[in-house]
């Protein structure tokens, strides 16, 4: 089932996710539905926080970058509360975009190493480390639960530059092909 994405200036975007433990109410529906969701609007990764619940819950398929990057192909992951631990290496430019914020993509500096501690959907324990492509996205899904976005992360100036874009989506002035949650436009209709 798709559930509607939470859009630029909702505020469980803003939001510190929290750990879940496996008797979550409904989880491998929400996983199921988070994977529709995903597929459906055409994204790489989807995090809980994007379809309003604010846990640390994230769905990567990364299998749209394998030209880039080979092991991408089978990189299909459920991460469950993830905690990066630790982020190394030389900052490297990917030009990045997000289903919260339509019709936006810039190039976001990231490290390219990072080493990260999450379960599965079945709660086993997993303790790994990845670069490339595969860190970049597991960052920008990381961020989601950690209420950053990518747009936060872009030089003071460009997000000046942006500022009308990023307004129009905050209300609602935009036109998607999947369903949208804003913040302001139930109290304007
Ligand atoms: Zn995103």
């Amino acid at each position: 089932m798709f559930l509607p994405i939470t859009a630029y200036g909702h505020p469980v975007l803003k939001k510190v996710a929290a750990d879940i433990t496996s008797d979550y109410p409904e989880l491998q529906k929400l996983i199921a539905d988070m994977w529709d969701t995903m597929y459906t609007a055409g994204g790489v990764g989807l995090a809980a926080p994007q379809v309003d619940r604010s846990i640390r819950l994230i769905v990567i398929d990364a299998a749209p970058y394998a030209e880039e990057d080979s092991r991408a192909a089978a990189f299909k992951k459920v991460l469950i509360n993830a905690h990066i631990v630790e982020q190394s290496g030389e900052e490297w430019l990917f030009n990045e975009g997000c289903l919260s914020v339509p019709d936006i993509r810039e190039d976001v500096a990231r490290k390219s190493k990072i080493r990260i501690q999450y379960q599965d959907e079945k709660f086993n324990s997993y303790d790994e480390e990845y670069d490339g492509i595969i860190a970049r996205v597991i960052q920008h899904e990381y961020d989601h639960i950690e209420g950053i976005l990518f747009v936060e992360r872009l030089h003071p100036l460009k997000k000046v530059m942006l500022k009308r874009r990023l307004t129009d989506i905050v209300k609602g002035n935009i036109k998607i092909p999947y369903k949208m949650k804003f913040v302001s436009v139930n109290k304007k209709r």
